[in-house]
């Protein structure tokens, strides 16, 4: 039986009282607990935080699904990297797609990289590719974990270890909100886990392939992200209220 099951509470409430309890456990504590809250599901981009929490997921044997968003257009490492993660851990990583339709109904209104021209453009493209398959992947979840660190970014300064997402109806669980990058690399090395080869070239976020760059020294670490944008906190759609996505003429959006 699940913590939600056994307390009857409504999940914002049993969110409200765990923050201070997850930030005392390590790793393998703070996602154990999120497993006890109900079904988790960890949503993988398969950038170098994701893979640590992959990897603290396989070698625990922990009951958290990894789920990923295969966006049609990732980058060919990325792709790769999915398949050594599952034979390294012995795990499965479910790809979550984007609908066809949708996809072409983009293209037909935008173009295919319409992205660039405008950021109402690039919201619908990443509603398509992002935010409706994300959806797919946390259905029927009660908790959704994620890979965010505080200091990633200034949007993500303020990142809680235990958040009730209202938009999606569950709880969100960032297990890495006080990690810095190397207490990152460090769990990295002492753990032998695989990484994008992107990560040493320069992009220390990674996204899809037409919408990241490398970075430049000292320049903050997604600013390689729709780098053409001015928008400090530009981010896709997961992780802020849901962006309204513009109208498509497809009758599936
Ligand atoms: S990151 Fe770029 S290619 Fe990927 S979904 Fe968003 S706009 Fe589309």
């Amino acid at each position: 039986m699940t913590i939600q099951e056994a307390s009857g509470r409504p999940l914002a409430d049993i969110a409200a009282g765990l923050d201070a309890q997850f930030e005392r456990l390590d790793l393998a504590g703070r996602l154990s607990l999120a497993a006890e809250l109900g079904r988790a599901v960890f949503t993988t981009s398969l950038g170098i935080e994701d893979q640590v929490i992959t990897a603290a997921i396989g070698i625990a044997r922990l009951d958290v699904e990894i789920a990923t968003l295969e966006t049609g257009r990732l980058f060919p490492e990325t792709l790769a990297l999915i398949d050594e993660t599952e034979d390294r851990f012995g795990i499965d990583i479910r790809q979550f797609r984007p609908e066809p339709a949708d996809v072409d109904a983009y293209a037909a209104q935008y173009g295919l990289n319409g992205f660039y021209e405008s950021v109402e453009a690039r919201h619908a493209c990443c509603h398509v590719r992002k935010v409706k398959p994300l959806a797919q992947a946390l259905a029927g979840a009660t908790v959704w974990v994620t890979g965010l660190r505080r200091s990633q970014s200034g949007n993500r300064a303020s990142t809680p270890f235990v958040e009730y997402d209202p938009d999606r109806g569950l709880i969100k669980v960032n297990p890495l909100a006080d990690w810095s990058l190397d207490h990152i690399n460090a769990y990295v090395e002492e753990h032998a886990v695989p990484t994008n080869p992107l990560h040493k070239r320069g992009y220390p976020s990674i996204g899809c392939e037409p919408c990241t760059r490398a970075i430049k020294p000292g320049e903050p670490e997604r600013a390689g992200r729709w780098w053409w944008e001015n928008d400090e906190k530009r981010e896709c759609g997961l992780h802020v209220p849901e962006i309204p996505a513009p109208s498509l003429t497809s009758s599936s959006l």
